[in-house]
């Protein structure tokens, strides 16, 4: 098995690869897969290519950086299940990586202790203390400080091993013979009829089993919190500062593919709106060309719809 230390090294080691000119961050997702291999895949924060050349490095897309964040850029990299797999990253995660990481069911996330010192982090380390911990805690994540000098791992968050997050809207899974845009088309069709102007997205699968599936998200507070109390979704629901508890059902369902080690056949995703402005850079860094939508004028907020005017315009993701 893996040590997080030897994992943090690798970490350490390409972080100053980083092409992020201040905030410099790498990560790496370890595990051990199902026929008992151990993997490994490790990356900075970075811009994709396509963003970096086509759009550039300074400009936003929509509201959000052009770049995918560590963390999530190792999680969009996987083709191996993450359930149950270990996380290692140079500095605190934010809330955004905090929801993918607990989507992807990893269990173990090991912080450099000296990520906690540097300016970058003080800065924000309000959202720290407030949303990413929590987030870990309900989605029953250990967190754990690595003294890469001492060699000492030091519990921030341990959690019961008895513990199961609620998990109050599962992805729904149809299986299906082919995909195909007949087949596609079905599903998108029944699938409108089920879950009415609610906001929700399909993948079809290539699935570890070796059937095809569609997957169906819909948008939900993370992992281990319920929209069911009342009280509750309305703080859940109220964003803070630019983030919130919701996992949008694009990156819901990017994660769940890394989670379960499910492949993406050739594009064929779905939204029935257009998605947020940070799941559509997520997309450009899971390499995803295409993207049907269902409404094509309605999305969370107009910085969505600026987003795809941007990837559409520079021919990076196609929205037919
Ligand atoms: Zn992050």
């Amino acid at each position: 098995m893996i040590s997080p230390f030897t994992a943090m090294q690798d970490a350490l080691d390409l972080v100053p690869t980083s092409p992020h000119p201040s905030n410099k961050i790498a990560a790496s997702v370890f595990g051990r897969a199902l026929h008992g291999k151990d993997f490994w895949v490790t990356h900075t924060n970075h811009w994709p290519d396509k963003i970096a050349t086509a759009i550039g490095v300074d400009t936003k897309i929509g509201n959000s950086s052009g770049t995918i964040h560590a963390e999530t850029a190792c999680l969009l990299d996987m083709t191996l299940p993450t359930e149950g797999a270990s996380l290692c990253v140079t500095d605190p995660f934010c809330p955004n990586c905090a929801k993918n990481i607990a989507e992807a069911g990893i269990k173990n996330i090991y912080i450099d202790e000296q990520g906690f010192e540097k300016d970058f982090f003080k800065r924000r380390s309000g959202h720290f203390d407030t949303m990413s911990m929590q987030i870990a805690e309900r989605a029953g994540i250990n967190v754990y400080a690595l003294n890469m000098i001492t060699k000492k791992q030091i519990p921030i968050l341990e959690i019961d091993p008895d513990y199961k997050p609620i998990e109050d809207s599962p992805i729904d899974y149809i299986e299906i013979k082919k995909a195909d845009e007949e087949s596609f088309t079905t599903i998108i069709f029944n699938a409108e009829e089920k879950h009415k102007r609610r906001k929700f997205a399909i993948a079809l699968v290539d699935a570890l089993d070796g059937r095809k599936y569609a997957l169906i998200a819909r948008a939900h507070a993370v992992i281990g919190y319920s929209l069911s109390k009342p009280d509750e979704a309305i703080e859940l629901l109220t964003p803070i500062d630019k983030y919130s508890f919701i996992q949008e059902p694009v990156n819901r369902l990017m994660m769940h593919l890394a989670r379960k080690g499910h492949r993406l056949i050739s594009d064929f995703l779905y939204c029935s709106q257009v998605p947020t402005s940070r799941e559509q850079v997520n997309l450009v860094g899971a390499r995803v060309k295409r993207i049907t939508i269902g409404n094509i004028q309605k999305c969370r907020d107009p910085h969505g719809l600026k987003a795809m005017k941007q990837l559409q315009g520079s021919k990076i993701i196609d929205y037919g």
